[in-house]
Parts: structure tokens; C-alpha cells; sequence
């Protein structure tokens, strides 16, 4: 009896063990496909900004318009990433697209400031080295991303403003234009607007932190540009370029060249880039707290966009949206405005473009 309770408890051990280890070697084998398939996996993700875009507000060839320039924009970085080349580069190619264009607050196009001039800021950043450049106030530099590249690769400096930034930007052969470039008429009128109804305007009760709430700030914005892409080598980048707010005054520079609040990129989480109101936007450092947040608490890019952009950027009195892709080439569009102007496209060249909240 003795001898056929231990054979059979052998013959129990022995077929435990064979699916054992047949239960591990498929998980291995699971692993191992899932790192192949990541392998190569590339992706971009562009934002043209975020604000009160509405419908009934855009004729049918405006939206035309925007949504032919965004596919430009995004197919020059797929192109350049689907051929082995840099998240950075695609980054900085695709911004220069939407710089180029009147469409967007960024490069051509840009907002005026209260005394009728065009300060641009940019970012960039690398999530592989965390290397980074940024300018802001830039008055004379046609594509303000690549002076803010030629910072992050060819200085010792991570951001230059104003008159020093120009000077290095002639340094670095950079494309130089009379302020003049950055003219457009919508523009212009939209200073002017925001003026008139500035003068018109009842006092503000400065003391309550509802002055700050202003819907004519609110609304003076629109079509800052960013972009953020993963690589085939498993890399990725955000960048941001911007005219800023309509009507800023004494300097004023927002979120987007600051490193963290409207661009970050870090290979061990995301690659993001945000638009919306930036003063918001820098208290809140929101592109490195969704980055701190899929780091330390373990939360996907989805989980941790949502809970920047929808509750504790409007908690705070902020609006706008970000665009992000994570190293698994995971994509998000956050939001929590009308609309933002918004496109992705994956390795399998699926694109999608957006401008409403549908
Ligand atoms: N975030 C930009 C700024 O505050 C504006 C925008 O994204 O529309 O300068």
C-alpha cells in the first residue's frame, strides 16, 4: 500500500512539474513575441492647439484647410520615422510644417502681443538622454523648433530668451526673417478685438481669484503646435512652438518652452506636448506630472492624461488638452476644451485627424 501511495505521489510530482515548466515556456514565449512585436513599433501624434473650436463657428473649407495642413504635418514625420529616422527629427520636421503654415499660432501665424509684435517660444526634448532646448520671445527667427533643437545639440544651455537667443540663432545659420514674416490680418484683428473689449470691460474685482478667469484671456489663444513621436529604436520626443497669448504684455512666456509644464519627453514613460492656457499650465507642470505619475504610480499614459486634463488642470482654473504617445507607442488626445486641433498615425499608417470634442 505504502509502495503505491509514493509511486503515485511521484507520478503526481513528475506531471506538475512538465506543466510547469510547459506553463513557463509559453509564458516566455508570450514575452518574447510581445517584445518582438514592440520591436520596430513607431508612431506620431501632432496637436495644431486646443480652445473654444467650434462647428457652427468654421466653414466647411477653413476645416478643410486645417485638417489638409495637419495631414501634411503629421505624414512628413511618419515618413521620416517609417525610413529609421529620429523621434527628434520627425518632431522638429513635422512643428516646421505647422510653423510654416498662417493656420497656427506658431512661426507664421503667430498672435500679437499688446504692442503689436510677434514673440515666439519653442521646445524640444529627448526622452532617451532627457536633453533638452527651449527659447523664448523670439522676434526674428522663422522656425523657433530649430533654434531650440540647435540649443538642446550645440550649446551648454537647456533655454535662451530674447536678443541673446537671436544673436545665437545667426550663429547657428539659422533662417532669419524681418518680424514683418510673422504678419497675418486674422491675427492682427484678433488683437485689435481683444483691445476693444478690453477698454470696454467692468472692473475685475482683482482681490478674488475668479478675476483670473477672464474669458477674454481664455479665448485669446489657439493654435499652438506640437508633436510627439516614438521611433523604431524605441525613442521618443515631444516638441512645442508657440506665439504665446494675444495681447501679452511686459515679456509674458507661457508653458510651452518650459521644459516640463508644456514639453516632456522621457523614454521610461511618455513623450508629450500641451496647448491651453499656460499660466495653468506651468503651475501645474502638467507634461512632467503625467510623466511623474505613469512613473511612480505605476498609471498607463490614458489613466494619467485624464486625471491632469480633467481634473486637476480645470480644479486649478486652467483649459486646454495635450497630445502624448508613451513608449509602447500607446497614443492620447486629452482635452477639455470644445476642441483641439489634433492628428495620430500609427506603424500600420492608420491615421486619424481631429478637430471637435465629438
Ligand atoms: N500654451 C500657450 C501659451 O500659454 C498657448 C496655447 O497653447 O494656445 O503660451
Amino acid at each position: 500500500m505504502k509502495k503505491i501511495f509514493l509511486l503515485f505521489s511521484l507520478f503526481l510530482f513528475l506531471a506538475c512539474n512538465i506543466s510547469i515548466e510547459k506553463d513557463s515556456e509559453k509564458n516566455e514565449s508570450t514575452e518574447a513575441e510581445k517584445i518582438q512585436d514592440s520591436a520596430g513599433n513607431f508612431g506620431i501624434v501632432i496637436h495644431g492647439g486646443a480652445g473654444t473650436i467650434l462647428k457652427e463657428n468654421m466653414s466647411d473649407s477653413l476645416e478643410q484647410a486645417y485638417k489638409a495642413k495637419l495631414e501634411e504635418a503629421i505624414r512628413t514625420g511618419h515618413e521620416i520615422l517609417a525610413n529609421g529616422g529620429t523621434a527628434i527629427e520627425a518632431v522638429q520636421r513635422t512643428i516646421n510644417v505647422m510653423e510654416n503654415s498662417p493656420l497656427f499660432n506658431a512661426g507664421k501665424g503667430a498672435v500679437f502681443t499688446n504692442d503689436g509684435k510677434n514673440e515666439l517660444d519653442a521646445s524640444i526634448m529627448e526622452g532617451e538622454t532627457l536633453n533638452a532646448g527651449a527659447v523664448s520671445g523670439v522676434t526674428t527667427v522663422k522656425n523657433p523648433i530649430n533654434l531650440a533643437w540647435e540649443v538642446m545639440e550645440n550649446s551648454e544651455h537647456v533655454m535662451l530668451s530674447g536678443k541673446g537667443a537671436e544673436q545665437f540663432a545667426k550663429e547657428r545659420n539659422l533662417e532669419i526673417v524681418d518680424p514683418k514674416y510673422f504678419y497675418t490680418e486674422n491675427r492682427f484683428k484678433s488683437l485689435e478685438r481683444l483691445k476693444a473689449r478690453d477698454s470696454e470691460k467692468t472692473e475685475l474685482d482683482h482681490d478674488s481669484k475668479t478675476a483670473f478667469v477672464d474669458p477674454f484671456i481664455k479665448d485669446s489663444k489657439f493654435g499652438t503646435v506640437g508633436c510627439a513621436a516614438l521611433d523604431k529604436n524605441g525613442n521618443l520626443a515631444a516638441g512645442t512652438s508657440t506665439g504665446g497669448m494675444t495681447n501679452k504684455k511686459w515679456g509674458r512666456i507661457g508653458d510651452a518652452p518650459i521644459i516640463g509644464a508644456g514639453t516632456y519627453a522621457n523614454n521610461k514613460t511618455a513623450a508629450i506636448s500641451a496647448t491651453g492656457w499656460g499660466e495653468f499650465f506651468i503651475r501645474g507642470v502638467v507634461a512632467y506630472d503625467i510623466s511623474a505619475m505613469m512613473e511612480y504610480k505605476g498609471m498607463s499614459l490614458a489613466e494619467a492624461a485624464k486625471e491632469v486634463i480633467q481634473n486637476k488642470n480645470p480644479e486649478l482654473g486652467g483649459n486646454g488638452g495635450i497630445i502624448a504617445i508613451d513608449r509602447n507607442g500607446n497614443v492620447s488626445m486629452e482635452f477639455n476644451t470644445a476642441g483641439m486641433y489634433r492628428a495620430k498615425m500609427n506603424k500600420d499608417r492608420d491615421l486619424e485627424i481631429g478637430i471637435y470634442s465629438e
